[in-house]
């Protein structure tokens, strides 16, 4: 989304192209065991439907079927498939012990100055560049790491906290649910997806939305519950206008970039920032104090955002071209000419021009004594040619292939052992000729290890914290940012600031590092 962004190769197709390989995932979804690890992956298999998940599609719904499952896709409680479809959505969770405790204790708070002290709230940060924050009915509450990047201080996040928290206080989703009946809603969704690929991206974008699509009078609601509780829990009430506003202008300046993918919704989408947004937000704040009267602890927040990952996360596997690196599982492969790819949360997705041709590859475990071969006639998937089976070895790996056969696809498969790990390929062809089998076997036999150097070339970017110097100015510090273009705005919106402001020697600001 902001720099690195060669390493997202055509995202923009790959991402209208991913529904339609989600039609082809579906029915692997449905196909997944549940030993081992796939536990985890079941959930967010399921979660790869995204809305679908939601509603428990029939098999035969899908128009791709792939070989029939031996074993039952788990029934997840709703909230844990709903929990586990924002992992998916926004490339699973982020890890940052100290991040964590500070959400945390302003949750906390943030809750003992609520109407409803006795809610409990799970925090989750996501590890998405988006500008994004939601909260679930049941007291989930997420809230994406690019969001946390953006504000410049707790008043701020409290702001978004606290919203989310207005919307909970204040039953907003029950009531959306009895109104728009929800469930008509995912349905129709599905039926978006699985009917249509074209609008399948659309569709899919709209699916996430229905998290957060309440009525301007609910939102206005919990604008007005967030400053409140904001005040009573001693944060600066002006948090809310000020970050308002700063997610306006990074939105102005990803939409100057050009940025239009329909995925890219976050929380301006759904909380427009209008002036008369920003108005309510600062009417509201009057109520409680002038401006500077409440805590905002700036120079505490930036100290826990130092080293915090901005941007996309190439460690967690991109896709380069064709071909696909994973620095942090250490391997890279081939896709087939002409694939697209997609790396999402629990696998990687590929589609062909034209659609007739897809993959996925995901990570399962699978005990060391269990044959590869044995391993693939086990009921991973049905339906699989035993006669197929060959116990092969791909660049020094143990490995082992079978073919199997669907209505309308037809499918090669490998399991191949890397580390302590098993990684599975389907391939799966309308039309699987000698030809197309052949180029799925040679997209295998081109995985391997990363090279040293390949790890080496690969960094996400991150946020610094420096002190500003006797001698620094704004564009100063703005040329260290390691981004390719508009340094000096985004150096100014990341920090809060407008043209004209100046900075104070001493004073601590944000700078993106590689
Ligand atoms: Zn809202």
């Amino acid at each position: 989304m902001i720099p690195k962004s060669g390493y997202r190769f055509s995202a923009k197709i790959m991402r209208q192209q991913k529904a339609i390989a989600s039609k082809a995932v579906t029915a692997a979804t449905l196909t997944t065991t549940s030993a081992n690890r796939a536990r985890g992956a079941g959930i967010a298999l399921v979660a790869l439907l995204l809305a679908a998940c939601s509603s428990t599609p029939d098999n035969r719904q899908v128009s791709l079927p792939l070989p029939q499952s031996s074993a039952q896709t788990e029934r997840l409680p709703a909230t844990e498939r709903e929990h586990a479809r924002i992992l998916a959505s926004y490339s699973g969770a982020y890890e940052n012990a100290q991040l964590q405790a500070v959400i945390e204790q302003t949750v906390d708070r943030l809750v003992a100055a609520s109407e409803r002290p006795d809610l409990k709230y799970k925090v989750t940060i996501l590890n998405s560049p988006a500008i994004n924050a939601f909260a679930l009915p049941n007291g989930q509450l997420y809230i994406t790491r690019g969001l946390v990047a953006l504000a410049n201080d707790k008043a701020e996040l409290a702001s978004v906290l606290a919203h989310e928290m207005g919307h909970v206080i204040a039953r907003h989703a029950a009531i959306r649910e009895e109104q728009a009946k929800q469930a008509a809603i995912i349905s129709q969704v599905v039926n978006d997806v699985l009917s249509d690929p074209q609008t399948g991206a659309l569709a899919l974008a709209k699916s996430k939305l229905t998290l957060a699509s309440f009525s301007r009078a609910q939102e206005i609601e919990a604008d007005g519950i967030g400053v409140g509780m904001s005040a009573r829990a001693g944060f600066d009430p002006f948090g809310a206008s000020r970050f308002l506003t700063d997610m306006q202008r990074n939105a102005d300046i990803k939409a100057a970039g050009g940025n239009t993918d329909p995925r890219a919704l976050d929380f301006l989408s759904t909380h427009p920032a209008t002036p008369e947004r920003v108005q309510n937000a600062l009417a509201n704040a009057r109520q409680f104090s002038g401006p500077g009267a409440g805590e905002r602890d700036r120079t505490e927040y930036l100290g826990v955002l130092d080293g915090v990952v901005y941007g996309e996360d190439p460690s967690e596997g991109f896709a380069r071209g064709r071909r696909f690196l994973h620095p942090k599982l250490g391997f890279t492969f081939m896709a087939p000419p002409g694939f697209s790819l997609d790396n999402t949360a629990q696998a990687v997705l590929g589609l062909k021009d034209g659609g007739g041709e897809a993959l996925r590859l995901d990570v399962v475990s699978v005990p060391a004594e269990q044959s590869l071969p044995d391993y693939l006639k086990s009921g991973w998937m049905e339906n699989v040619d035993a006669a197929s089976v060959e116990d092969i070895t791909i660049n020094g790996f143990p490995a082992a292939t079978a073919t199997a056969s669907g209505e309308q696809w037809s499918f090669r498969l490998f399991a191949l052992r890397f580390g302590s790990d098993v990684y599975r390929f389907i391939f799966a062809a309308k039309n699987k000729t000698a030809v197309v089998d052949r180029s799925f076997r040679e997209s295998v036999a081109t995985f391997r290890r990363m090279s040293l150097q390949e790890s080496e070339q690969v960094h996400p970017l991150r946020l610094k914290i420096v002190s500003v110097g006797a001698n620094d100015t704004v564009e100063k510090l703005a040329r260290r940012m390691a981004i390719p273009d508009q340094r000096l705005e985004r150096f100014r919106v990341v920090n809060g600031l407008v043209p004209g402001d100046r900075l104070k020697p001493g004073e601590k600001v944000k700078i993106v590092v590689e």
